[in-house]
């Protein structure tokens, strides 16, 4: 059986995406079991390195990719676009938010355009998109 993260981890990511959740205007998803996987990953990775790193990519090396903020939850494409690409921020439906998302964006070809239902809420890094987008272009980690 894989490692389990320590209490306080979770605890602490639990209260995280709860707080995240008002903030940004999105919800969790309605499986219960998509958000604990993505709950248990964070906190592992808060143990293992201190941060939450984001648990559903691939890093060729994580204590390199934390020199980085890009892929801390709530991540650069969270705080620019309002996609979470591991399905933690949804919408009440379940659905990641692509509205924002360039075109060639990865999250608009796998699950097309999807609307934000709160675009009152969230995004704080939406200026910081021109950025984002050298980095996606130069750094596809
Ligand atoms: S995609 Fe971004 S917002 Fe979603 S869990 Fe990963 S780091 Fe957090």
């Amino acid at each position: 059986m894989p490692e389990q993260p320590s209490e306080q981890a979770v605890g602490r990511i639990r209260t995280f995406v709860e707080r995240y959740c008002e903030k940004s205007g999105t919800a969790t998803h309605p499986v219960a079991g998509v958000t604990e996987a993505v709950i248990l990953g964070l906190a592992k990775n808060v143990d293992e390195l201190g941060r939450p790193l984001c648990p559903c990519r691939f890093y060729p090396d994580k204590k390199e990719e934390i020199k980085h903020r890009t892929w801390i939850c709530a991540c650069d494409d969270m705080q620019i676009y309002k996609y979470c690409h591991c399905l933690l921020f949804v919408t009440k439906e379940g659905l990641p938010i692509t509205e924002y998302l360039p075109e060639d964006h990865e999250g608009r070809s796998i699950h097309g355009l999807i609307k934000d239902p709160t675009p009152d809420k969230g995004r704080p890094l939406k200026a910081k998109w021109q950025e984002r987008e050298k980095e996606r272009q130069a750094r596809p980690s």
